[in-house]
């Protein structure tokens, strides 16, 4: 753990860095840990100027009585994961894969099995310090002057501003997770049953797999103190394969938390997600740009699955797919409350797609979005994206962005919301502003 006069030095490098700066060119993070957004070949993220924020990389405080950790951006959830068991804590959110970093995980909306409970891994937290393209250090929380601030930085992708700190909340952890495996044949029986289990608090962890339209999974996992056995997937025993063959598993708490490292549905069993990201990174330029490969979320109201699912298994019979329910802890300030208007739902469900080949002569990526906006769904920002400025707007919250953009970085350095997500990472600068 580092001290915090350090961490405020480091701070101090990288704000008058930002007052330095004479160029009003977009500009772009460097952290250490590798980027867990989806790769594309003319990705402007590759070839804009840097700012280096990697030494933000350490944890500054562990509080085991009042459950607090306080910890620079760039940490990982494995290292984060590894300091907080020895309290015998974890944080709320896990994201699956190893190096996804604390600051990722609120700027790109990171969920996991906890988020049935919890929402996503902004929900747990209290507190961010947020450096401003101006190069001034903003502390910003769900009470304070910059509370707005507070709950744009979730989602923004990078593009509101540089976390530096985050403060987030911890629960008491077992060493083991227990999972039982539970299969339905029809989607309203495994919708049903997420939605009671959701409701029944003997329930620590809930995703599933969906194998087929007829083969559902559901995954429920609690923390134990005892195994029978342990399990480990990381080379040849694939976790989501192994959800459809057993009814039970048992397995040591750090490996349940990254039991997808190796890929969730699209496994590399020689490569952690890091590896094959990196690789990713390093040929970007000779990733396919006709056609990408299908990997993305989308966020679906639970009522409005079945609507969904039934267009999907029409349209685009793409499976397994990864399925975490979602708590609506709260209605999202980023979107647009015409959005939430009129919905009851209290629980969401993340459908997701991994490294689907698109068949020729379609656009599964375009499809997905007309299709969410069709049944009142959403999706995340981290893969190809197609909307136009007017569709993309009429879901995200434009004036509570202008608001916030307007304090933090008014000359636009960062890019815009919608031109950093839809333009630049298909390679396009930006003609498009708000
Ligand atoms: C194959 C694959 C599998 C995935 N699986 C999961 C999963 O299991 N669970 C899950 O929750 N998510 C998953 N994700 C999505 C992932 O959570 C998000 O992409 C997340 O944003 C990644 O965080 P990162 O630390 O890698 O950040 P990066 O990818 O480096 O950055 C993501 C965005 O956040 C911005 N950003 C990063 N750090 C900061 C900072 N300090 N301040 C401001 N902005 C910042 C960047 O500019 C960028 O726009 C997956 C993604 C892929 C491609």
């Amino acid at each position: 753990m580092s001290g915090r006069s350090e961490h405020e030095g480091k701070v101090a490098r990288i704000a008058q860095r930002l007052r330095e700066r004479r160029s009003s060119a977009p500009l772009c993070l460097h952290k250490r840990a590798v980027s867990h957004m989806v790769p594309k070949p003319h990705d402007l993220r590759h070839t804009d100027e840097k700012i280096d924020i990697s030494d933000l990389d350490q944890i500054l405080s562990i509080d085991p009585v009042r459950r607090i950790c306080v910890a620079e951006s760039g940490v990982t959830f494995v290292d984060l994961v590894d300091a907080t068991l020895a309290y015998g804590l974890v944080p709320l959110v896990v994201p699956e894969l190893k190096t996804i970093t604390v600051g990722g995980a609120v700027a790109g909306c990171s969920l996991e099995s906890m988020s049935f409970r919890h929402g996503g891994f902004h929900d747990t937290c209290l507190e961010y310090e947020v450096i401003t393209a101006g190069g001034d250090v903003i502390v910003c929380r769900p009470d304070n002057e910059n509370s707005l601030l507070f709950q744009m930085m979730h989602g923004a992708f990078g593009t509101l501003g540089i976390l530096s700190k985050l403060t987030f909340r911890l629960v008491p952890a077992k060493p083991f997770v227990h999972v039982t495996y539970e299969t339905h044949e029809r989607l309203d029986d495994y919708l049903a049953a997420i939605a009671a289990h959701a409701d029944w608090h003997g329930v620590d962890f809930m995703d599933g797999i969906i194998h087929s339209p007829t083969k559902l999974v559901l995954n429920v996992g609690r923390f134990v103190d005892h195994a029978p056995y342990t399990h480990r997937h990381d080379r040849w025993r694939v976790y989501y394969k192994s959800t459809g063959r057993r009814r039970e598993d048992y397995l040591r708490t750090e490996h349940y938390l990254f039991r997808y490292d190796r890929g969730v549905t699209n496994v590399h069993p020689f490569l952690s997600s890091t590896a094959v990201l990196r690789l990713a990174e390093r040929l970007h330029r000779w990733l396919p740009a006709d056609r990408p490969r299908v990997t993305l979320d989308t966020f679906l109201p639970l009522s409005r699955v079945p609507a969904f699912f039934d267009w999907y298994r029409r349209e685009v019979r793409f499976f397994p797919l990864w399925c975490v329910p979602y708590r609506r802890v709260r209605d999202y300030e980023w979107i647009r409350p015409s959005f939430f208007a009129g919905l009851t739902d209290e629980l969401f469900l993340d459908l997701a797609i991994y490294g689907m080949k698109q068949p020729p002569g379609k656009n599964i990526h375009r499809m997905i979005e007309e299709e969410l906006a069709r049944v009142g769904g959403i999706k995340t920002l981290i893969s190809h994206n197609y909307y136009s400025p007017d569709e993309f707007w009429s879901v995200w919250n434009k004036p509570n962005y202008d608001a916030v953009k307007r304090i933090t970085d008014p000359a636009n350095i960062f890019r815009d919301l919608y031109s950093k997500t839809c333009r630049a990472a298909h390679g396009m600068s930006d003609a498009v502003n708000p």
